[in-house]
């Protein structure tokens, strides 16, 4: 057998899409990776199906279809409060997924250092092995997952060429206030370094907390990276649409990573997607209340439960503390990857193991997602009722 790169051998599948693997294979209520078990707008459903007879069924243009790229334009123009070219600042990838690869891949040189926080979402640790980035990682401390600006200076100062921030961040639930995101783009500015940003929260984030585009803050536009996505948003994880927004030198390179990765994203989902896109401030009000119920819903039978957890400001994830359940003789020693492996088996609910979004040594967090039906969410809080039974004996 031939050898195969070093590359690939340096990290592992995605553990979040691995627990989707062993949830569907015991039928767990998959609460690992985050997407939703409810449909779309009906409006992108119904213009989907129209795409069917009407297309396009070829390629579109390869940074993205001239349609889609004005209506993301015109509606990430009126957040960030600037208008954004489409034709030169904008390029339409395959998910959020791609969209942070070819960020990455067009701002990176192998052996650049990048900023990353832990805990992280875990694409960032093969994004950064696979632009050959060096990542310095900056600790957000729970449980108010606060940072030390010092520390990032001090990475800037060893020659960061960037900070990738996910805001609102997966998997801890933080916001980044404004004074945060200033602090940090200032040190952007004064080490002439970029902000990477993951955006895709960006209409999850519950009261009073709001979410601030780092490229709207003075003097970032030039220093933003702004990557985001379609699937959370829109409830279409399986679309795969995503799409970057930043200056036109930037945006240049992404197009031509993006052009030789994956030519273009599927044309009748992006011509549907404009469907989305069109859609008025309400639905994204409406859309921040559904999941504001959701949150809380869940938070509250987690406390009657008497499992502890952080209450998330944004996102639709929460991270439940098994610390006292890994004293119990049954647990004792195990990972949280074996933890959560017997939760499928055994009380059929899937979670992520936290130490997969850790720098540091951490077995004691689980992540779970709420983007589900009120019926699921009760079914699982009824499913975890057996969990907490084991605390209770
Ligand atoms: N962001 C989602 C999560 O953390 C998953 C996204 C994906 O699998 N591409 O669960």
């Amino acid at each position: 057998m031939p050898k195969l790169s070093e590359r690939v051998g340096t990290f592992t599948d995605s553990v979040i899409r691995r627990m989707t693997r062993i949830s569907n294979q015991y039928g767990a209520i998959n609460l690992s990776q985050g997407f939703p078990d409810f449909d779309p707008p009906k409006v992108m459903m119904e213009r989907l199906a129209q795409t069917a007879y009407e297309g396009p069924h070829q390629y579109s243009i390869t940074y993205g279809a001239k349609d889609t790229r004005e209506a993301i334009a015109r509606k990430q123009g009126r957040n960030i409060g600037r208008q954004i070219d489409p034709e030169t600042e904008i390029v339409v990838t395959c998910g959020g997924t791609e969209a942070m690869m070819s960020a990455m891949m067009t701002i990176v040189n192998p052996g650049d250092k990048v900023m990353v926080f832990s805990p992280f979402y875990e694409n960032y640790g093969a994004d950064a092995i696979l632009s050959g980035a060096q990542p310095i990682y900056i600790p957000l401390v729970p449980p108010e997952y606060d940072f030390d600006i010092d520390l990032i200076e001090e990475g800037f100062r060893q020659g960061a060429k960037a900070i990738i921030i996910c805001n609102p961040s997966n998997p801890c639930g933080k916001v980044f206030t404004r004074e945060e995101l200033t602090a940090i783009g200032n040190l952007c500015i004064k080490y002439d370094a970029f902000a990477v940003m993951d955006e895709v929260y960006e209409h999850m984030v519950y009261e009073p907390h709001v979410h601030t585009y780092m490229s709207s803050l003075p003097g970032m536009w030039e220093h933003t990276i702004t990557c985001n996505s379609m699937s959370k948003t829109y409830s279409i994880t399986g679309w795969r649409l995503g799409y970057v927004i930043a200056s036109a030198e930037v945006i240049e390179g992404a197009r031509k990573v993006h052009d030789f990765l994956t030519v273009g994203a599927p044309a009748p989902l992006q011509k549907a997607a404009v469907a989305g896109l069109e859609l008025p401030d309400s639905y994204y009000e409406n859309f921040r209340r559904m999941y504001t119920e959701k949150r809380d819903f869940f938070c509250h039978g987690l406390d009657q439960l008497g499992l502890k957890h952080n209450v998330p400001e944004g996102t639709y994830f929460v991270m439940v503390d098994i610390s006292d359940f890994l004293e119990l003789p049954q647990f004792k020693d195990m990972t949280d990857l074996e933890f959560c492996e017997w939760v499928i088996k055994n009380v059929g609910v899937a979670a992520v193991p936290g130490s997969s979004f850790f720098r540091e040594d951490v077995n004691h967090l689980i992540r779970f997602h709420f983007a589900k039906s009120m019926e699921t969410l009760e079914e699982v809080l009824g499913r975890l009722k057996k969990l907490a039974d084991l605390l209770a004996k």
